[in-house]
């Protein structure tokens, strides 16, 4: 009796020794070092970037879904409460961030927020040319603002690359290598791109393209080629404005109007029409940066002779 006392006891010490065994040890220590940080852009290029330099050490979810605009966004309600897991929020200086940003960070106050234009100087938007009315052009220019895309530019994106480093390294010091590795492939990719985007457009004589919506004014900028718009301010042109547009395109002998996906055609059909041309889409919101812009630098190429 007492030996069986004892073999249980034994038995009941293994059971109690087996099951506090430090088991752990087995199993993946997960205490969120390794997890992902989770960050929010608002759209899709910025997505593209944040994770060329974050690589896997970073999880990127864009606020600006593909196909809607970042002048008027409207964040669905879910899309606000997924904030509340994201550890920073990069913004670009996109005309939704001004009427959002602070209800942004109400969702989720400890979030960081995260300018990744800083310093960045902006040009002023583009406006077609009213001949006649100089005199009261002025005030109209004030009012139209700034250029928000900023990231149709390598030279600018590549100081945008910086300001991404910079913050992840704050974010997450543990991968600091990691990120500026990362960041050295992308400079190389970029100063390619340059390169490649110079020698595509070397060969047009003719340097002014027309387009719906300008959003190509930075690219145009640093790549010698003028952006002639067709909206003003953002509206569609009057009457007397599509005919000075018409005017100006056959002048340049333009046979193109280059449009974008998600804003309607309508208006650059109509000039296609007048000028004998086609409507070519292009788009400054295509995740894949990179690719994008050596895509869009090939169809002014064929668009300008
Ligand atoms: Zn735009």
């Amino acid at each position: 009796m007492k030996f069986n006392r004892v073999l249980l006891t034994l038995a009941l010490l293994t059971v109690f020794i087996i099951s506090c065994a430090p088991q752990a040890a087995t199993l993946p220590v997960d205490d969120g070092a390794n997890a992902p940080i989770n960050i929010t852009v608002s759209i899709l290029p910025q997505k593209y970037l944040v994770e060329r330099v974050g690589g896997s050490h970073v999880k990127v979810n864009a606020m600006v879904v593909e196909g809607a605009s970042p002048h008027t966004y409207e964040p669905k309600p879910e899309q606000m409460r997924e904030l509340a897991n994201s550890a920073a929020y990069f913004i670009i200086g996109v005309e939704y961030e001004n009427t959002w940003l602070d209800r942004i960070q109400d969702a989720n106050p400890d979030m960081q927020i995260v300018d990744m234009s800083e310093g960045i100087e902006r040009i002023p938007m583009v406006e077609h040319h009213h001949e006649g009315e100089e005199q009261e052009g002025d005030e109209e220019h004030e009012e139209s603002g700034l250029d928000p895309h900023v990231w149709t530019s390598p030279r600018l994106v590549k100081l945008m690359a910086n300001n991404i480093l910079a913050a992840l390294v704050k974010l997450d010091p543990d991968h600091q290598i990691d990120f500026e590795q990362n960041m050295q492939v992308l400079n190389a990719d970029i100063d390619q791109l340059d390169e490649s985007i110079k020698s595509t457009l070397e060969g047009s004589t003719d340097r002014s393209f027309i387009v719906f919506h300008p959003a190509w004014g930075y690219f145009a900028q640093d790549y010698n080629l003028r952006q002639i718009p067709i909206e003003v301010e953002g509206q569609e042109p009057s009457p007397q404005e599509l005919v000075n547009i018409i005017n100006e395109a056959k002048a340049e002998h333009s046979k193109v109007v280059f449009a974008q996906p998600g804003i309607s055609t309508k208006t650059a059909d109509t000039i296609a029409q007048e000028i004998n041309g086609e409507v070519v889409l292009i788009n400054p919101l295509e995740e894949n940066w990179l690719e994008n812009l050596q895509k869009v630098a090939e169809a002014f190429a064929s668009a300008l002779k």
